[in-house]
C-alpha cells in the first residue's frame, strides 16, 4: 500500500542515454512531457568557482560522472578532498524554445545554477573557505526557457560542511507540471509516512504512560518518533521546504542523532519482546555507544562526527547482521509469532542496510541501475520502516491483546470463585465438622477400648477378679505406704483343697463354675474397697488386707472359710468334708527396709503348707 503512494507519481524516463564529454543530446525527446536525469559526463573544474562567461578561461580537470559525491573522483591519479569547491558543465541540446523545469536534488553544500547565462537556482551562500560559505540543503524545482540548440548548464558547488561534496541525486529536466507533480507527491507522501510514524510513536508511548511494567511500548514508540522526525529531513526534505532558512548544522545534527540513538532503541526494543535472545550487558554497551556519539554530535563540530561517522556505520551493520542472526534463530525455536517478528524484523534491516548505504560514500557508479535507485532512494528507506513499525505495531497488539484476554479469563474464573465462595466454606466447614465429630466419637471408642484392655490385661479372665500381674503392682504400693505409716499388711494364701479330685468327679465346667462362684464369695465377703481379693493361680487365691493387724486376718480368714463351706458346693472324693472346702495360710508383717513384700507371700505359703499337712479345711498364722 506505502508502495503504491509512494510509487504512483510521475516517475522519470528510464532513458540509457548518458552525458558524454559535458554534451548530452535531447532533440529527440518532446521534452515538455518527459522527465530526463542529467546523468553522464559533466565537465569538472576543482577549485574554481567560473561564471559562466568566464567557462572559458577555467581549467578542465576533466570530464566525471554525474551525479556523485566529488570525493570518488581523482585528478592527476589524487583522490580529491570531500572539502572544497568546483564548478560543473554540461550543456544538452533542445528540439525547440520551450519552457522546462529543472528538479535539483540536495547538493553538499551551497550552490548556484545558471541556465545559458541566467542565475535560476541558488542555496546558502558559495564561499571558497568554510567561514565565507553558507551551507543550506534546499531542494527545488525551477522553470527556465530552453533554447532550440544548445542550452549551457554552469554549476557552482561549495562544501566545507560535510565529508563529502557534490550530489547524490540526478538533477532532472522536463516539464515544470510533470516535476513539480513528482516533487509534490513526494513531499506529500513523506508528510504520510511521518503522520502514520507520529501516530504510532505516540500511540504506543501513551500505551507506556499506561502501563509502564511494559517497556517495549516505550522503546518502540520513541524509535516511531525518531523515524518520523528523520523522514522530514531525507527525500524531498519537507523540514527545508517548510522552513527554507532552517540552520543546516542543527538540522543535519537532528538527522545524524536520529541516527544514532535509532539503533540503541531498536536493540532495547528486541530485547524487551525477545528477553531470552539478547545479553542485557550487550544492550548496555550499544546504549553506551549510541549515547557517545550522540553526546559527539551535539557538542561537537559538524566535521568531526562526519569523520566518526563511518566507524557507527560499520557497527550499525555489524548489529543488522547480529539482530539477522537473531531472527534465524527466531524462525528456528518456532516462537510464538515469529511470523510478525522474522517480517517486520526483515523489513527493518533491509530499510536500515539502506539507509547506511545511501549515506555513505560507498555507493558505486559502477553498481547496476536497479541497485542504484533502490539505494539512493532514501525515501524507500521510511517506506520500510514504516513497514516495519506496522508490522511490529501488529505484533504489539497482538501480544497486548493476549494477555489481556488471558486477563479477563482470570477475572472470570475469581468472580466465579467468589460467587461459590460462600457455599464452599459452608461445604468446606460441613466437611470439616463431621471428621471432627467422626474422630471425636473414634477417640471415645478408643478410649473404651483402652480401658476395657487395661482391665482385661489385669483381670483374670475366667473369675473377673484381680490377676498377679495387678497383685504385683498393688504389693509394691501398699507395702511402701504401710511402711511410711507404720502400719501392718496381711495375707491370705487359700488353696482349694483336692480340687483336681473335683475335677476329675464333675469335669473342667463345673470346675471352673465352682472356681467362680468361690471367688465371688470371697469378693462379696471383704467389706472394704482397700482388701484386695486375687486369683494367683489355678485354684490358689490371695487376699491382702492393708493396714490389717494379725487378729483381724485371722478373722476374716475363718469368716472366709466358713462362707466357702457353706456354699455346700457337693465334693465326694474330698477327705475333709463332703464339700468343697478352702485351706488358708496367714500372714502378718510391719514393713521395715530390711525386707520386702515377697517375705509376705512366703511367710503365708509356710502358713498355707501347714495348714494343708495338718489337715486342711484349716486357718493357720505364721509369723516366721
Ligand atoms: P490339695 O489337694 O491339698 O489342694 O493340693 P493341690 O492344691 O496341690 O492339689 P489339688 O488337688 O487342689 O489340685 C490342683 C488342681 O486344680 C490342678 C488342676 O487340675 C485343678 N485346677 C487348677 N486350676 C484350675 C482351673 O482353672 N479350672 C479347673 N476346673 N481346675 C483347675
Ligand atoms: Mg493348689
Ligand atoms: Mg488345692
Amino acid at each position: 500500500m506505502f508502495f503504491l503512494l509512494g510509487g504512483c507519481s510521475a516517475q522519470p524516463t528510464a532513458i540509457e542515454k548518458k552525458a558524454e564529454n559535458g554534451r548530452l543530446d535531447l532533440k529527440s525527446f518532446n521534452l515538455e512531457n518527459e522527465i530526463i536525469p542529467l546523468d553522464g559526463d559533466w565537465a569538472f573544474y576543482w577549485n574554481q568557482l567560473l561564471e559562466p562567461a568566464d567557462i572559458d578561461q577555467g581549467t578542465l580537470s576533466g570530464y566525471v560522472s554525474f551525479p556523485s559525491s566529488w570525493n570518488k573522483y581523482e585528478i592527476d591519479s589524487q583522490k580529491i578532498p570531500g572539502s572544497g569547491y568546483a564548478t560543473y558543465q554540461l550543456t544538452f541540446t533542445a528540439s525547440e524554445n520551450q519552457i522546462l523545469a529543472l528538479k535539483i536534488p540536495k547538493v553538499r553544500t551551497a550552490y548556484k545554477l545558471f541556465v545559458n547565462g541566467n542565475l535560476v537556482a541558488t542555496a546558502g551562500t558559495l564561499g571558497t573557505t568554510r567561514e565565507a560559505m553558507v551551507p543550506q540543503y534546499l531542494p527545488q524545482v525551477i522553470a527556465f526557457e530552453a533554447l532550440s540548440g544548445d542550452n549551457e548548464m554552469v554549476l557552482q558547488m561549495a562544501n566545507f560542511y560535510m565529508s563529502s561534496g557534490g550530489l547524490l541525486n540526478s538533477i532532472l529536466l522536463g516539464g515544470e507540471t510533470q516535476l513539480l507533480a513528482l516533487r509534490y507527491n513526494g513531499l506529500a507522501y513523506e508528510l504520510f509516512l511521518c503522520g502514520a510514524l507520529m501516530m504510532m510513536g505516540v500511540y504506543h508511548l501513551a500505551l507506556f504512560l499506561f502501563r509502564k511494567k511494559d517497556r517495549a511500548p516505550l522503546y518502540f514508540g520513541l524509535f516511531c518518533i525518531l523515524v518520523a522526525i528523520r523522514t522530514l529531513l531525507i527525500g524531498e526534505s519537507f523540514l527545508y521546504f517548510a522552513w527554507p532558512d532552517l540552520d543546516f548544522v542543527i538540522s543535519r545534527k537532528i538527522q545524524t542523532l536520529t541516527y544514532y540513538l535509532g539503533v540503541p532503541l531498536i536493540l532495547m526494543f528486541s530485547r524487551a519482546i525477545l528477553p531470552n535472545y539478547f545479553h542485557p550487558r550487550f544492550i548496555k554497551i550499544v546504549l553506551i555507544i549510541g549515547i557517545a556519539y550522540a553526546t559527539v554530535v551535539i557538542f561537537a563540530p559538524t566535521y568531526i562526527y562526519t569523520a566518526i561517522n563511518p566507524l557507527y556505520q560499520i557497527w550499525s551493520l555489524f548489529l543488522i547482521v547480529y539482530l539477522f542472526a537473531m531472527l534465524l534463530k527466531v524462525a528456528h525455536h518456532r516462537e510464538n509469532n515469529s511470523g510478525l517478528i522474522i517480517l517486520g524484523g526483515l523489513a527493518l534491516i533491509a530499510t536500515a542496510f539502506m539507509d547506511i548505504i545511501t549515506l555513505s560514500p560507498w555507493i558505486n557508479d559502477s553498481w547496476p541501475t536497479l541497485l542504484r535507485t533502490i539505494f539512493q532512494g532514501d525515501a524507500n528507506s521510511s517506506t520500510g520502516q514504516l513497514l516495519f513499525a506496522t508490522l511490529y505495531s501488529l505484533l504489539l497488539a497482538k501480544t497486548f491483546t493476549e494477555s489481556l484476554e488471558h486477563r479477563t479469563v482470570m477475572a472470570e474464573k475469581l468472580t466465579e470463585m467468589n460467587d461459590h465462595l460462600d457455599e464452599l466454606v459452608a461445604k468446606r466447614t460441613g466437611e470439616l465438622t463431621a471428621a471432627n465429630h467422626k474422630v471425636e466419637q473414634q477417640n471415645f471408642e478408643l478410649e473404651l477400648i483402652n480401658h476395657e484392655l487395661q482391665r482385661l490385661s489385669l483381670r483374670d479372665p475366667l473369675t473377673e477378679l484381680w490377676n498377679r500381674r495387678k497383685y504385683d503392682e498393688t504389693i509394691g504400693l501398699e507395702w511402701k505406704h504401710c511402711l511410711r505409716q507404720q502400719r501392718p499388711i496381711s495375707l491370705l494364701f487359700i488353696d482349694v483343697d483336692y480340687f483336681k479330685n473335683y475335677n476329675d468327679l464333675y469335669g473342667h465346667v463345673a470346675g471352673d463354675a465352682t472356681l467362680i462362684k468361690i471367688g465371688n464369695t470371697l469378693r462379696t465377703a471383704l467389706s472394704r474397697p482397700t482388701d484386695m481379693v486375687v486369683r494367683y493361680g489355678g485354684e490358689e487365691f490371695i487376699v491382702l488386707l492393708a493396714e490389717t493387724g494379725k487378729e483381724k486376718a485371722i478373722l476374716n480368714a475363718n469368716r472366709l472359710l466358713k462362707k466357702i463351706e457353706a456354699l455346700a458346693i457337693p465334693h465326694e472324693e474330698s477327705q475333709v468334708n463332703n464339700c468343697v472346702t478352702i485351706s488358708i495360710g496367714v500372714a502378718t508383717l510391719l514393713p521395715s527396709l530390711d525386707c520386702g513384700p515377697e517375705e509376705l507371700v512366703k511367710l503365708a505359703d509356710k502358713a498355707l503348707y501347714q495348714a494343708k499337712s495338718e489337715g486342711r479345711n484349716q486357718v493357720v498364722y505364721r509369723d516366721e
